[in-house]
């Protein structure tokens, strides 16, 4: 048996076999077709449908971004171009080989190839091919869509995995989750405890350990692989006492959050998707405190159009019925990243062109989710808050979008309500003007994951900083303290929905600032509802 230590992100138990996952294996199926002329035309077809995708991308874009536009102009030529499309042609026929692994022998000889040359034009027409490559592989569907976990459910381990990755599996099959690279509040591991999946970072998985046994302590951030067999026992105990533990929990599903001497607090759930609506109305929160909106975005071609957000968000409203249900306009950029979105490599991406500023950057986008928000607003109780503000001139931007998106409803006859909005307060700007801002909302909400790594200027994601990222640190209490004095003077309610929402240790201290809302991810609904629950504001 060997013991590895790493951080824990989500209290549980896991036991059950690793399953490595190794990206570069999933990615491109090879095999033997028959059919060679009709292979032919499977390429041929995709390459015109990359063609198309690129004009419009060109067209979208040409105008806000003209220099990144002209970028899918050059590589939809390069598509069109006979030496690129004969030099995949000839492997397929040659070897007899399905098109989307001859377009990947295709890009990867000429990568390694030219790797050192260091003319930039070349260069450049490197980064093109593997580019309407990768588009090319996605139109062939030689990307497996989702991860193959087996029949059997498993213990995944990776040396890092991406939100959306996490996202495509099925969760049904994981047990538990060990990975190199995240963090606590790394999105992926967020994700990861939304599913009430034991989890843990900083443990370097090896190849080797495919198929092994393993325990996962979501409690001590310990990985037991190939535990002792008294070991195994002991915590096939300790799973069933917690399982049984959680089971007593469930007594809590429909008690009201109040504390012993009678102050209600309002306990929200965090939903990134709408898979997650049916634990939100199992463990009884009060609604929706925080819809990552932007995981609608992720893991697909393109952008999704308004109507399909309506819908979903259509569907929330009316699922939530007359409970409150809080969308976060999307906040993309940093860690959540699409190929579509053709976000241009930046140094310091999580202080780069992310959140409030990407949406501002493009209206377009911008504008579908926000008339999507108001249109769904019809069927239920919705509320809209935006990520990453740090000045009132966004506020004065978004709020001439807005007022447009009414006119032009208003104009259609298409019914909407009047909503509440509010603001996350994630950034040290935004807790320095948060009572300029409480003027302006109806509600202030307080990102305690962004806010953290802002504050302490520490990378939230970075695992050489895990054991001093501290979120307990006294500079963020004291600005939660803040946000709350100063937003209660504007008669502005303050919600908490970072992760230090869901850590009991804490909640006291909230209450006792004065917090109006907790939002956790369902999971943590009942343990924060007993925290609160225990509290007596009265006590000194
Ligand atoms: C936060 O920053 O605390 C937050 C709730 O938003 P996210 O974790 O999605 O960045
Ligand atoms: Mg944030």
């Amino acid at each position: 048996m060997e013991i590895y230590k790493g951080t824990a992100t989500f209290a549980g138990i896991a036991i059950g076999k690793i399953l490595f996952y190794h990206k570069n294996e999933y990615q491109i199926r090879q095999y033997l077709v028959s059919d060679i002329k009709n292979e032919l035309n499977v390429f041929n077809s995709a390459r015109i449908q990359v063609i198309r995708q690129l004009r419009e991308l060109y067209e979208k874009n040409c105008t806000g971004s003209p220099a990144e536009a002209e970028t899918f102009q050059k590589q939809a030529r390069l598509l069109e171009a006979d030496s690129f499309r004969r030099a995949i042609e000839s492997v397929i026929t040659s070897q007899k080989v399905n098109a989307a692994y001859a377009v990947t022998i295709n890009r990867d000889e000429l990568s390694s190839t030219f790797r050192n040359l260091e003319d930039p034009f070349i260069q450049e027409r490197i980064t093109h091919i593997q580019e309407i490559s990768n588009r090319l592989i996605a139109v062939l569907g030689g990307i497996s869509p989702k991860i193959d976990l087996g029949d059997q459910p498993v213990i995944l381990a990776a040396e890092n995995l991406s939100p959306t990755e996490i996202m495509e599996m099925e969760k049904e099959k994981i047990l538990g989750v060990v990975t190199h690279l995240g963090s606590a509040v790394s999105h992926t591991s967020i994700l990861a405890k939304s599913m009430a999946i034991p989890c843990l970072v900083g443990i370097q998985a090896r190849e080797e350990w495919d198929g092994k046994d393993v325990i996962v302590d979501g409690y001590t951030g310990s990985l037991y692989l190939d535990p002792d067999r008294e070991i195994l026992m002991e915590y096939e105990m300790r799973r069933q006492a917690d399982l049984k533990e959680r089971e007593e929990l469930l007594q809590l599903k429909e008690v009201e959050d109040i504390t012993r001497d009678g102050k209600k607090i309002g306990l929200y759930a965090n939903i990134s998707n709408l898979d997650d609506l049916n634990s939100v109305l199992y463990y009884g929160a009060a609604g929706i405190g925080l819809f990552r909106s932007e995981f609608q975005y992720l893991g697909r071609e393109n952008y999704p159009r308004e109507n399909e957000l309506f819908c979903a968000y259509k569907k929330v409203a009316e699922t939530m019925e007359n409970r409150l249900v809080v969308i976060r306009t999307v906040d993309l950029g940093a860690d959540k990243q699409a190929e579509y979105l053709d976000i241009p490599d930046e140094v310091n991406p999580i202080m780069g062109n992310r959140g409030i500023r990407l949406c501002l950057d493009r209206k377009r986008m911008f504008k579908a989710q926000i008339r999507a928000i108001y249109r769904a607003s019809a069927y239920g109780n919705l509320a809209m808050m935006y990520p990453m503000i740090t000045s009132e001139e966004e506020l004065d931007e978004i709020e001439k979008i807005i007022r447009e998106i009414k006119a032009g409803l208003l104009e259609k006859e298409i019914p909407f309500k009047e909503i509440p909005v509010g603001i996350m307060v994630e950034t040290p700007a935004a807790v320095m003007i948060s009572r300029e801002l409480a003027r302006r909302v109806d509600f202030l909400s307080m990102g305690t994951n962004d806010l953290t790594q802002y504050t302490l200027a520490m990378d939230r994601q970075n695992p050489l900083l895990r054991g001093k990222y501290n979120d307990h640190h006294p500079a963020i209490i004291r600005m939660i303290q803040m946000v709350i004095a100063s937003a209660h003077q504007e008669n502005c309610r303050v919600c908490i929905c970072g992760e230090l929402a869901a850590d009991t240790r804490l909640t006291e201290k909230f209450l006792r600032m004065g917090v109006d809302d907790l939002s956790v991810v369902p999971v943590c609904i009942l343990p924060v509802r007993k925290a609160i629950r225990e509290v007596d504001l009265g006590s000194l």
